[in-house]
């Protein structure tokens, strides 16, 4: 039997991945957003493809805004695109 591969879906393109090809982007409980390459830190998490084009798609859709149900503060796009290209290898 093969396992089962949890899926989530990239807020940028939508498609479904497994959970590990994608980044995992945290709203921590004091409200701060940022990138959880290993998925430990605590909050309410949303994912993505680590593809700087998913980030543009979500930074114009609003959808962490939607899905975090907060808005995000000015630079925090910023930050995650700078946080994508520092942390991307995995
Ligand atoms: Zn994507």
């Amino acid at each position: 039997m093969p396992k089962k591969i949890p899926l989530r879906q990239c807020l940028g393109c939508r498609e479904m991945k497994p959970k590990k090809e994608l980044i995992r982007v945290v709203r921590s409980p004091e409200g701060e957003i940022s990138l959880d390459f290993k998925g430990k830190k605590p909050g309410r998490g949303a994912y993505l493809c680590p593809d700087p084009e998913c980030l543009k798609r979500v930074r114009k859709s609003r959808a962490l805004e939607r899905a975090f149900s907060a808005q995000m503060p000015d630079g925090v796009y910023d930050a995650l695109e700078a946080q994508m290209k520092e942390g991307g290898d995995g």
